[in-house]
Order: structure tokens, then sequence, then C-alpha cells
């Protein structure tokens, strides 16, 4: 499924008028019969509440914790993800993209704003604003020391730009001082811009 909507190219108008718009669509669509309203709102509510970036951190507990599950991420990470019931929209091509002591990985859809839903839910906005898409692939050092994330110079960046086919989920480096912890424990260290690479999962010692 190609998601790379046109009018998502455009040069947006700030949030209000962008609501106006998107409602004024979905009052043409629902009048016109091609959807229906209870649908849309079931969708909707999914994506906000049902489905959120907890999703994405048991995904990185288990990487962290099962050596078998981390090499099927490698190998298949849809199907590896798809297997805790995490699959559909905007989910259907995953990879897996590990931060390591060499190299920290950073996600942006320089196009639009494709983000993996099923691991992340909906995509926070600044991930979505056009400084955050362009500046992530010219400065990205500079885009995560914004974010509060320092990384020693010998640390390389890597930028993924997210495409229509393929959505990323950074696996952060599991924090020192977590040996033996179970991951329904590590996971409470895993946060979404973790998952994106603006970010570095939360410190032990507060859990
Ligand atoms: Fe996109």
């Amino acid at each position: 499924m190609h998601d790379h909507h046109e009018d998502e190219h455009e040069q947006r108008a700030p949030g209000e008028d962008m609501a106006l718009r998107v409602k004024a669509l979905e009052s043409l669509l629902v009048e016109k019969g091609y959807v229906d309203p209870a649908a849309l709102d079931a969708l909707i509510e999914t994506y906000e509440t049902r489905v959120g970036p907890r999703n994405g951190a048991k995904v990185v507990a288990k990487a962290w914790t099962e050596p078998d599950f981390l090499d099927w991420l490698r190998r298949d990470a849809t199907a590896a993800i798809a297997s805790l019931g995490f699959a559909g929209r905007q989910g259907e091509h995953m990879v897996a993209i590990e931060n390591t002591a060499e190299t920290h990985n950073l996600v942006v859809c320089t196009l639009c704003s494709c983000y993996p839903w099923p691991v992340l839910g909906l995509p926070p906005v600044w991930y979505k604003s056009p400084p955050y898409r362009s500046r992530a692939v010219r400065d990205p050092r500079g885009v995560l020391a914004e974010f509060g994330v320092e990384l020693p110079a010998s640390v390389a960046i890597r930028v993924w730009d997210s495409t229509a086919e393929i959505r990323y989920l950074v696996i952060p480096m599991r924090p020192a001082g977590t040996e033996g912890w179970p991951a329904e424990r590590l996971e409470r260290l895993v946060t979404r811009d973790s998952m994106i690479g603006a970010g570095l999962p939360l410190r032990p010692e507060a859990f």
C-alpha cells in the first residue's frame, strides 16, 4: 500500500487549517457514502488509544532478552513483530535497526510522515514537522542535541528515510545495569523516542 498521499507533500498550513480541511474531507466522504463514520472513529480510536509505543517497547525488550527473537527481527522484522500480534496498516514492511556502541540510528520520513503505526501508534507532531524532516538529514547530530541526546563524536549517526514501503523500528542499546531484568521490567525503559532514534532508553536507576 502506498501511503504518500499527494496532499501530504504540499507545504502544510499549520494545525487548525489542516484540521478543518480534514474535517471537510471526512464530511464529504461520509455524505457521498464512501466511508462509514463509525468505522472511521473505530480506526482513530484504535491508533490513538489501543496501539501505542508500548507495543514497540515489548518488541525491544524481547529482543534484549531473547537472542533467537533478535535474530528473527534481523532476518524478518515484519514476521517477528507480527508474532506478537502487532501487524496491519503502516506496518506491512518493517525493518529493525540496531543501535550499537559505534552507530546510532535515527528515523525520518523526508517526504511526509511514514511511521510504523502497529508498534509506535500515531506519530508525534514533531515527526511530521518540516523542520525535523529536513534537518534530520542535514544535521542529525544537531537535531539529536535538541532532543537532549549528546553522543560521543566517535559514534556515527545513520539516518534512515522511511518510504511508503519500509517502516523502521530502532532497537536501542540495552542500558547497562539491567542484567537479569525480566522483559516486563525492561519494557518500562523503552521510550517512543528511543525507538525513532531521537532519544535513548531511560536510566535503570529510576526503576
Ligand atoms: Fe511518508
